[in-house]
């Protein structure tokens, strides 16, 4: 059996969740070999762990409900290790006119609740009769929520959770791209209200409870003990000989028959297939000798940078009590961060008995160059912040400052058509391979996903070799 040699570029979950499912569809007649740029894996998966804080660098957790995950947790063999979120944190709550509101999901709650006012609450009630779309044309996040339950909710409520997930400006991202269930429940139930009333009817005649929960519809927050970065640890001790640490991959150059060349830091190498699992623009710039059709399209991609600052203080030195999963700030209430996360309230492991740990983000796609200003600076921002919206007494005892500059790929108005002309030039070229967060998907369920469907197809051309 002749060998077939596959390269995966990027040590990221992308690539790691990519190499593992490899090597476990294929025990023989293949051959893995995942470059990394720097000397440590995991990409944005990062994590400090001192003096009894355990603070994540990038994302702290995934939606327990994609059934691909957990069964990914379970081949590692973590499923021992897994470290769901605390019941206490499933308060959220929105910064508005200086003071924080608690989001219910309540109906009765939420309409006596004073986060919107009484003309902002009725207008949600009215989506309702709002009728749909008429056309397919893309349109933004914000644009739909605005038509759809009015823009009171959606500057308040929308814009502040598309930049908690995605760093991202509603006005800029599409709909289609981002949320194509919320499109969908406007096209297949006629609006959002409807679709809910339908969806829990249909569940009750299945006989299905309606709670989410573990594979439900909204899922919990889940990480691992030790933190998220305990995935990369465990991915490396399965595939360390396929790994080839601080080794940049420079350029994907076109080899003989369908092969690809790959220029290294430490030299060339010829491979069947290769999956890149960098970021976009990364990838573009490696494949203008392949296609420069397909780094074009790939360079449109735009990133937002931000900057998490875990900071832990003393549980005494806190004025207001803190008990939730954290605030989201919208964008017209000015206050310079986009949220803060309660860590440790979400995750108790994540900070010694006594103390709180937070992780404040700021930054984003509107706000980008933020990130370029010193350690010292983010870090006294978001104390400020944090402070002003809760009381902080005293500085913190623990601090880590983590700029991410072009971190989060933004899927704006048009992505959707982009990527058809990106799927379209890859499989003209063949054996080549995107995966990462910049396609379909930047939530860590979506980025293994993606990697297991391009192993299917890696696969696929194995057993046809
Ligand atoms: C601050 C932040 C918070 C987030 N929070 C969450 C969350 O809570 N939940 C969630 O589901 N998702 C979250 N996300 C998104 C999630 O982290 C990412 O989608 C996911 O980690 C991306 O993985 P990746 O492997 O595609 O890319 P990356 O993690 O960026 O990995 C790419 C790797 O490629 C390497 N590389 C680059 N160029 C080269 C080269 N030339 N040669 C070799 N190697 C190269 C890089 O060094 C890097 O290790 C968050 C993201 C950020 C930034």
């Amino acid at each position: 059996m002749t060998l077939r040699k596959v390269a995966i570029i990027g040590g990221g979950i992308a690539g790691l969740s990519a190499g593992f499912f490899l090597k476990s569809r294929r025990r023989n007649g293949i051959e893995i070999t995942i470059y990394e740029r720097d000397s440590r894996l995991g990409g944005t998966i990062g994590v400090t762990r001192e003096n009894g804080y355990i603070a994540d660098w990038g994302p702290n957790g995934f939606l327990d409900r994609e059934p691909l995950t957990l069964q990914f947790v379970e081949q590692v063999g973590l499923r021992h290790r897994l470290l769901p979120s605390n019941d206490k944190s499933e308060k959220r709550f929105i910064y508005r006119n200086g003071r924080l509101w608690e989001i219910s999901a309540h109906p009765v709650k939420f309409l006596t609740s004073g986060l919107l006012s009484l003309r902002g609450r009725l207008r949600i009630g009215l989506e309702y009769f709002v009728p749909p779309k008429k056309n397919e044309d893309d349109e933004s996040i914000f644009e739909f929520a605005a038509r759809r339950i009015g823009k009171e909710a959606a500057e308040i409520m929308i814009d502040p959770m598309v930049s908690g997930i995605f760093g991202g400006d509603a006005r800029a991202l599409s709909l289609k791209s981002c949320f194509p269930v919320m499109e969908e429940m406007e096209k297949n139930y006629g609006g959002l209200i409807k679709a809910m009333i339908k969806k829990r009817k249909e569940k009750k005649k299945q006989g299905q409870p309606g709670k989410s929960g573990a594979g439900g519809p909204t899922g919990h927050l889940t990480s691992f003990r030790g933190g998220l970065f305990t995935l990369i640890e465990s991915l490396e001790e399965n595939l360390g000989a396929s790994i080839v640490r601080s080794c940049a991959v420079k350029e994907v150059l076109p080899g003989n028959s369908r092969k690809y060349r790959l220029i290294t830091d430490v030299g060339d190498a010829e491979f069947d297939d290769v999956i890149l699992a960098v970021p976009s623009y990364h990838a573009a710039r490696m494949l203008g000798a392949v296609s420069a059709h397909l780094a074009k399209h790939l360079s449109q991609i735009p990133y937002a940078s931000l900057a998490v600052v875990c900071h832990g203080y003393r549980r005494e030195d806190i004025a207001q009590p803190v008990d939730g999963f954290g605030f989201l700030v919208p964008f017209n209430q000015r206050l310079e961060i986009l949220g803060s996360i309660w860590t440790s309230i979400i995750f108790p492991e994540q900070a010694p008995d006594g103390q709180v740990l937070f992780r404040t983000m700021l930054g984003g796609s509107r706000n980008s160059e933020i990130v370029s200003e010193s350690a010292a600076s983010l870090a006294d921002i978001a104390h400020r912040a944090l402070s002003a919206v809760i009381g902080l007494r005293k500085p913190p005892v623990f601090l880590k400052v983590i700029p991410w500059k072009e971190a989060i790929p933004q899927y704006t108005i048009g992505h959707k058509e982009r990527m058809a002309v990106i799927e379209k030039e890859l499989k003209v070229l063949g054996n080549l391979y995107l995966a990462g967060n910049a396609y379909s998907g930047v939530g860590l369920n979506d980025v293994i996903k993606r990697s297991f469907s391009i192993v299917a197809s890696v696969d696929g051309n194995l057993a046809a070799a």
